[in-house]
């Protein structure tokens, strides 16, 4: 998709926008010009009783994964990118690849590699590290607690249909 700022999206008339950056539900996708309101948040809230439910609970244990850091050649990022979404879908199969790699590009970027941020649940951190050393050489950096949890009822904007 196209990166157009909201800004651009007025002076253009269009009606939709995407900036590249996830909404703070971690989706990336495009939002509404006129609100500002992601439309896969949207297309969430308007579900059933029961997706809602369901995307409640999901984005509880999303906000309980941990973060870790790995060292990667960019050649390698996909690989383990796949090995994390897979790990992580043991738990929680319906996760997003967006809730699984907390970092679109790598930072720190020393030589060829750079470093990348991933998600996790708690059990799984040690031996997904231990594998990216073992499989790529990777350095792994410390392993953060998890975010406190924003409750999603008081997550929507003012401007949000109802
Ligand atoms: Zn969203």
């Amino acid at each position: 998709m196209v990166i157009i700022q909201r800004s651009e999206a007025i002076a253009l008339g269009l009606p939709k926008y995407y900036t590249g950056k996830p909404c703070r539900h971690n989706h990336l996708s495009p939002r509404y010009t006129r609100s500002g309101t992601c439309q896969e948040c949207i297309r969430e809230f308007n579900g059933s009783p029961e997706d809602q439910r369901n995307h409640k609970s999901r984005r509880k244990r999303v906000s309980e994964m941990i973060i870790f850091r790995v060292r990667l050649f960019l050649d390698d990022l996909d690989y383990f990118r796949e090995i994390v979404l897979a790990t992580n879908r043991r738990h929680l199969p319906l996760i997003s690849p967006v809730d699984c790699w907390r970092s679109e590009k790598g930072h720190n970027q020393h030589g060829p590699t750079a470093l990348y941020n991933f998600a996790c649940f708690a059990g799984d951190a040690q031996s997904l590290q231990e594998l990216a050393q073992h499989l790529f050489n990777a350095r792994c950096a410390k392993v953060e607690a998890p975010p406190v949890y924003q409750a999603p009822a008081t997550d929507w904007p003012k401007d949000d249909p109802k």
